[in-house]
């Protein structure tokens, strides 16, 4: 017996009329004799509708609050879709991540999944229901509900996946694979048969929403192969795996736009040993995670100014530790930039390719796009570019590498 994960997005479960097409689905791949888990993100933009709910009272919700409201989107899907396939005689569950046996760390909003106790979910699969699992969510140590990030139903999948050591985990979506980049963005954008795990993690963290990054990571770990197709075209989509090292690669296979993210800068630090480990430990005890760090030397020598970027929800919390630190370390001060994106391009390719990042440069600077902060990695470059210039910036670079080839 074959046991097989799919996760239905948020557009996929949209609607009544699509959570009763998914049911039709879903029971006709059980009546094949398969063992099916199935996770559900919340319909349609109701985790979005959820937060604005909340931040009409208040605009720094409690993050214990946060979660125990924004987790009940999945709630409802996961028991309509229940309830869609027991009316076509398929009997199914749904289970909330909780008992589901989704263990996760004691951080509200993103905390990361630990442990799955699959006591429950293999009962139910045993007793030859369909088990509907709500994504995003697990309970902590307290019992209380934990979110593990916006878009996190992917990994909520494929956490199950590992733990069942599923056959089979297709994540269902509104595009019908990975494409060079958004299609939404530059309708040129060609589909990927396959990317390895290290090029998809990358735009996955680089801001590309189509999978979850922790996703990757865990599929990557676990070396589970996910099948990233359309939940309306019966289609083959992308296959996430292990890469091909002997394969001839192109340098660029992708490029992201992140639009997610705040500058910080810490300006005039007296520049000797611990100054940036403090801020980064302070950072790092709230749970802020840093992306890109820079640091220009005055030319007296003994200051130095520093900018790093956030996302966005860290922002305010961000530049009020910053603040604290400059005052501490009796800096200037510190300035918060939310008006900047970020552009990337992905590819594995590019250890052994020069000139990739002198390509990248002119292709801006030929629509005049000027660079703020550039960070670079074995097979990445990102560059941060002001607010409004990012599509831009993605449409020449696709053109520039010639991704749409
Ligand atoms: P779901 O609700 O199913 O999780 P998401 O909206 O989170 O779906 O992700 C799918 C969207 O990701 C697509 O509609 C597309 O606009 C966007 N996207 C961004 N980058 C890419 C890419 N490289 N390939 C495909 N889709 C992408
Ligand atoms: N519903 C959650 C969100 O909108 C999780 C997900 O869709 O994966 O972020
Ligand atoms: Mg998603």
């Amino acid at each position: 017996m074959v046991t097989i994960v799919h996760k239905y997005g948020g557009t996929s479960v949209g609607s009544v009329e699509k959570i009763k097409n998914v049911a039709k689905k879903v029971a006709a791949v059980r009546a094949k004799g398969n063992k099916v888990v199935v996770i559900v993100s919340a319909m349609g933009h109701t985790t979005d509708e959820l937060i604005d709910l909340m931040h009409q009272i208040t605009k720094e919700p409690h993050p214990r609050e946060y979660d125990m409201l924004v987790s009940t989107g999945e709630q409802v899907s996961a028991a309509l879709l229940s309830l869609a396939l027991q009316e076509i005689s398929c009997p199914a569950i749904s289970l909330t991540g909780g008992q589901a046996g989704v263990e996760t760390e004691d951080i509200y909003r993103k905390g990361r999944i630990k442990n799955i106790k699959l006591k429950r979910i293999e009962q139910e699969l045993k007793e030859g229901k369909v088990v509907i699992v709500t994504g995003f969510q697990g309970i902590d140590s307290k019992g209380d509900i934990i979110t593990i990030g916006r878009g996190g139903s992917d990994t909520s999948a494929v956490a199950i996946a590992a733990a069942l050591k599923a056959d089979v985990c297709d994540i269902y979506t509104d595009v019908d694979g990975v494409y060079t980049t958004d299609p939404r963005i530059v309708t040129e954008a060609k589909k990927l048969k396959t990317i390895s795990y290290e090029e998809m993690l990358e735009l996955a963290s680089l801001g590309a929403q189509v999978l979850h990054p922790r996703a990757v990571e865990c599929a990557m770990v676990y070396g589970i192969k996910i099948h990233l197709r359309s939940s309306t075209k019966d289609i083959e989509g992308t296959y996430i795996r292990e890469g091909n090292k002997m394969e001839v690669k192109k340098a660029v296979r992708g490029v992201a736009l992140d639009k997610d993210i705040a500058k910080i800068g810490i300006l005039k630090v007296p520049d000797k040993p611990g100054s940036a480990a403090k801020l980064f430990k302070a950072l790092a005890d709230a749970k802020i995670n840093v992306d890109m760090i820079i640091q220009s030397v005055h030319s007296a020598g003994s200051q130095a100014d520093m900018a790093f970027t956030v996302g966005k929800g860290d922002a305010i919390r961000a530049l009020e530790i910053t603040k604290n630190i400059a005052k501490a370390q009796k800096a200037e001060g510190a300035v918060c930039d939310t008006e900047v994106e970020k552009v990337s391009i992905v590819g594995t390719g590019m250890i052994s390719q020069p000139g990739v990042a002198a390509k990248m440069f002119e292709a801006l600077s030929s629509k005049k796009i000027n660079i703020e902060m550039i960070s670079t990695s074995e097979i990445k470059i990102s560059c941060v570019v002001t607010a409004g210039q990012g599509k831009k910036a993605v449409a020449v670079l696709h053109k520039k590498f010639d991704l749409g080839k």
